[in-house]
């Protein structure tokens, strides 16, 4: 299908193109193995001279239906689905990073990712600087050395609700000659391309707004196709590879060569694949991607507006506010809406926190966001309950802070029980 069409036909329509006879939907091939007839077919593809699926755990007719969908979705030149968003973040990093290497990263991120990067990573000798969203360019060169390998950030910082200064990363990344990675699950590939706003290479948890109905774990890797990998710092994918009979990706697949280089050999040999019923579901939900987000953004905004004005709620975050402070970056860089995360605090203490969560009953207690269901949590004591006190602020993750991540359902009776439950205040 023509790039050329606009996200809401690609959501529905991407990625699958059926001859006449075949089925109108992208069917669920589910097999782990593929059938040859000449051994020379099997050779050629195990030495990368030939392109098709010869095993399920590198790639999968499903899978790769739902990959090339994302991928035009978000204006990327390719994609690698993966078991977790988690999984992709990992992939993402030692596709370009080893033992010895370096990496800057925003410290406004998702809790699971602080403890990869400054644990697991860690562990691995990979070195992590984490730097404030708000750090200067100069600020963040200053934590540069000479191994670091890419900067990383999150578009919409999760549960911190701060737009990341694309400009001011992206052009930090360039001076260092490293690919900046985006984490663009918050935002959705429908509201935010990070690609225009000088990102190398996103990732997303497509557990989230993608399947957008809690259903399947899922994740993906989208290359820009826009780095220079043979700028010299990144001798893996310039210098021959034994596993391929000394090929060299930049030669052979130009500028896919970080996307197919994760392909066949992090994936091929860590093994974190996406099945192929999870990717139907997952495909299945991004059709409705660019509806749902509207109604997410949309709601979010209505309930934002409403707690604002309630005596007993102390302060609202939600970045598509006229009064956020990050409203100007929300603007410029989301296209039309700023997603279903909103945040807040109340004017009591922990126990009254605690009463209100147990008073509400269409908003559930749940540990995810970017469902059709609107759920509520308290990051400080679930998702971010292993982060150190500095790291919590690092995260502004705040003691009373309240993440509703906002369904579909008819506002009136999101702020119906929103309304009741504060009563239990
Ligand atoms: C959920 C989430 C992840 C992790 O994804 P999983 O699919 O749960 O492994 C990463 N980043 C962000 C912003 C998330 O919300």
């Amino acid at each position: 299908m023509s790039n050329n069409f606009k996200k809401g036909t690609i959501c529905v329509q991407g990625g699958y193109s059926p001859k006449a006879g075949e089925p109108r939907v992208l069917p669920i091939y589910q097999s782990v193995t593929y059938k040859f007839d000449d051994p020379s077919n099997l050779e050629d593809l195990f030495s990368l001279q030939a392109v098709g699926h010869l095993y399920s755990r590198i790639s999968n007719p499903t899978v790769a239906g739902f990959e090339e969908r994302f991928a035009q979705l978000q204006g990327g030149i390719g994609a690698v689905a993966t078991s977790s968003g988690q999984a992709a973040i990992l992939y993402s990093i030692i596709n370009i990073c080893k033992s010895g290497d370096h990496i800057i990263a925003s410290s406004s991120l998702y809790g699971g990712t602080v403890n990869l990067f400054k644990v697991h990573l860690k562990n691995l000798g990979i070195e992590v600087s984490f730097v404030s969203p708000e750090a200067s360019k100069e600020e963040i060169l200053s934590t540069a050395k000479e191994n670091t390998k890419a900067i990383y950030g999150e578009t919409i910082g999760n549960p911190e609700l701060n737009i990341l200064d694309f400009e001011k990363f992206a052009e930090t990344a360039k001076i260092l000659k490293v690919p900046f990675i985006v984490d663009n699950t918050v935002a959705s590939p429908y509201l935010c391309n990070p690609f225009e706003h000088g990102a190398n290479i996103v990732i997303h948890s497509t557990t989230k707004y993608a399947d957008g109905h809690a259903q399947s774990i899922g994740g993906i890797v989208v290359d820009g196709g826009n780095f220079d990998w043979s700028n010299g710092k990144f001798e893996d994918f310039t210098t021959p590879d034994p596993s391929y009979h000394g090929l060299v990706y930049t030669e052979a697949f130009k500028e896919a060569a970080y996307i197919t280089k994760l392909r066949v050999t992090i994936a091929r040999d860590f093994g974190a694949c996406l099945s192929p019923f999870n990717a139907y579901i997952t495909n299945l939900g991004l059709e409705t991607l660019h509806l749902r987000i509207e109604r997410h953004s949309q709601n979010a905004l209505s309930l934002a507006k409403w707690l604002e004005k309630h005596p007993k709620v102390k302060w609202v975050n939600y970045p598509y506010l006229e009064t956020s402070k990050e409203y100007e970056k929300a603007k410029k860089y989301l296209n039309g809406g700023g997603s279903g995360l909103l945040t807040f605090g109340l004017d009591t203490d922990i126990e009254g926190t605690k009463r209100f969560q147990r008073a509400l009953k269409l908003i559930s207690l749940a540990v995810t966001l970017g469902d059709t269901r609107s759920c509520i949590l308290h990051p400080a004591t679930t998702t971010h309950s292993q982060l150190s006190e500095k790291e919590l602020e690092g995260a502004g993750v705040t003691t009373d802070l309240l993440r509703i991540s906002i369904g579909i359902e008819d506002i009136e009776d999101i702020i119906k029980d929103v309304e009741q439950a504060l009563e239990a205040v």
